[in-house]
This record gives C-alpha cells, sequence and structure tokens, in this order.
C-alpha cells in the first residue's frame, strides 16, 4: 500500500507536469500573478503518519482561502457556536469574493469560506486585540498543526493584496454597515489578508490538515465532533460556486485558495495537500482538483 501511494503520486505528477492547460493564475493580487504557472506538487500524510511527497513539494506557496479552515477552528475555540449568529452554514452558489447575498441577507454570509465570512470570522479572532497578537495565535495555530515552526506569512503577498483589495474593503465596510464587525474594517482586513498570506508547502499542508483526519492523528487541535463539523462545511462550502462539481467528482471535504493549493481529507486516513497555480473558472486549481480527482478514483477514497 505505502508503496502504491508513492508511485501513484509519481505517476499523477509525471501526467500534470506534461499538462498544456493548466488554467489561469490568480491576477487581481499582482504579487500571485507573477508565480509561475508550471508548477505542480502533491503530498500525503495517512493517519499512522506515514508521508508522501511528489513534484514540487518543497516550494512554498501562498495559502489564501486555504486559512479560513484553520481560522474557523480557532473562531469556534474562541466563541463556540455563537459564530454562527453571525455566519451561516448554506452553500452560496455564488463566487469566493461576491457581495450579492450579504445585501440580500442582511450582512450575515452565507458560510465561513466565502470571504466575507472569513472577514467575519477573522474580525472574531481578532476581537479587540492588535491584528499582531491574532496573527500570531493564527500562525501559530499551523504550526503546531504541522509540527513546524518554519511556516511563515509572505509580506509581500499581504501587502500586495492590501493595496488592491477593495472587493474585500466594500465586503468588510459592508459587514460594518450591518453591525456584523466588531473591528475597524481596516484591522479586520489587514488580519485577514496577513492571514491569507501564509505561506506553505504541500508538505507542511498536509501535516497542518493531519487534525481534521480525526482518529488521533497528529496534534490534536479541536474535539472529534468539531472535526466533522468542519469536514462537512468543507464538503458542502470549501470549493465555493464549484463546490458541488469538486464533490461528485473528487468526493472528498477539502478547502481551496487561489494560490492554487487544496487540502482534502479523507476521514480516518489521509490528509492531502495538492498544488498547482493556474485557476479554473471557479478559482479552484484546475489540475489540482483533476490530481486528487486521480488519486481519490485509485485508493477508493471517498466519504461515500
Ligand atoms: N485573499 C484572497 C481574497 O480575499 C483569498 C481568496 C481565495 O483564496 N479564494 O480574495
Amino acid at each position: 500500500m505505502p508503496m502504491d501511494i508513492q508511485s501513484t503520486l509519481d505517476e499523477i505528477t509525471e501526467m500534470m507536469d506534461a499538462r498544456a492547460e493548466r488554467g489561469h493564475v490568480a491576477n487581481y493580487v499582482p504579487e500571485l500573478a507573477q508565480v509561475d504557472p508550471n508548477q505542480f506538487a502533491i503530498s500525503v500524510v495517512t493517519a499512522a503518519g506515514a508521508q508522501f511527497n511528489a513534484g514540487a513539494c518543497n516550494v512554498g506557496f501562498s495559502a489564501q482561502s486555504i486559512t479560513k479552515v484553520f481560522t474557523l477552528a480557532i473562531a469556534l475555540g474562541r466563541s463556540g457556536d455563537q459564530i454562527w449568529q453571525r455566519v451561516g452554514r448554506e452553500p452560496s452558489g455564488n463566487a469566493f469574493n461576491s457581495i450579492v447575498q450579504l445585501e440580500q441577507e442582511n450582512g450575515i454570509p452565507r458560510n465561513p469560506f466565502v470571504n466575507a465570512g472569513a472577514i467575519v470570522t477573522t474580525d472574531e479572532v481578532l476581537a479587540g486585540r492588535a491584528p499582531k497578537q491574532a496573527l500570531a495565535e493564527i500562525v501559530g495555530f499551523v504550526r503546531a498543526a504541522a509540527e513546524d515552526a518554519d511556516i511563515h506569512i509572505n509580506e509581500a503577498v499581504a501587502k500586495s493584496e492590501q493595496a488592491h483589495g477593495h472587493r474585500n474593503f466594500a465586503l468588510a465596510h459592508f459587514l460594518a454597515d450591518h453591525g456584523n464587525l466588531r473591528n475597524a474594517p481596516e484591522l479586520t482586513l489587514g488580519t485577514y489578508f496577513h492571514q491569507c498570506a501564509i505561506e506553505l508547502t504541500t508538505a507542511q499542508l498536509a501535516l497542518a490538515g493531519r487534525f481534521l483526519m480525526g482518529a488521533d492523528a497528529g496534534p490534536r487541535m479541536v474535539a472529534q465532533s468539531r472535526v466533522r463539523r468542519m469536514n462537512a462545511l468543507m464538503l458542502t462550502c470549501g470549493h465555493y460556486d464549484g463546490s458541488g462539481d469538486f464533490a461528485y467528482r473528487v468526493g472528498l471535504p477539502a478547502k481551496s485558495g487561489v494560490g492554487g493549493g487544496i487540502l482534502a481529507i479523507v476521514p480516518g486516513a489521509a490528509s492531502i495537500a495538492v498544488w498547482s497555480p493556474g485557476l479554473d473558472r471557479n478559482g479552484n486549481s484546475k489540475l489540482g482538483t483533476e490530481a486528487l480527482e486521480r488519486l481519490a478514483h485509485h485508493m477508493d477514497w471517498s466519504i461515500f
């Protein structure tokens, strides 16, 4: 079986490296637009602790929206179910940065994985502290989950988004207008942009995702009942308006980011991180999704 995982990852990597159609890198954050699309990496950590890597698994990439999973875990730890008064648990069927539902639904974002929802969970984690302290907690959480102190925020990426993130400023001000922001919009957004700019490799991300397998894999970061619920949200909302298609094709709870990374969980069995910067029309990694589809099929990994 272990040999099988490694050879499967090697085969998938070879196949993906040869692909000409790789999608388009995110260009609304200038710093992300510079990333070479011709990169691919995949890493798997099993519940028993075995690690497998292939491709550019030691190249750091911008985690972006994948960090929304970690921030949700921290927000739930701090505030418990009270957070659900500020953010919903339904798939959005809209783009990650859409503002339309916020207006229709009185400033309550659909779920914690669209931008508006993550701005709310970040706001909850910030809770009157200095952004530096909240960020130390978020980065500390990721480092503890991965058991790796060498995970950092890429300041240039954070600054680049801060300078161009008009859409997120609009979302934050809209939330504030509806009384759903506790801190000044620029402080919550500063924290949000920096958390999105956490940089890690697929090897580090697969390790950081172990706690979501449950089954006492890796450090226990949250209770098992919460792990289940987070996985439910990842399955239904983790890929925005592409969540249904992802569930159909891959059949695993997962969270994507515009940096081209995806963290996918096989409950009780494996944590998988994949990275390829080219995105599909929903802003999810094109080759990353295809690689997960192939891996899940080959390993017979599905929650269904
Ligand atoms: N920082 C990005 C943004 O707010 C995160 C979006 C994403 O990864 N989908 O636009």
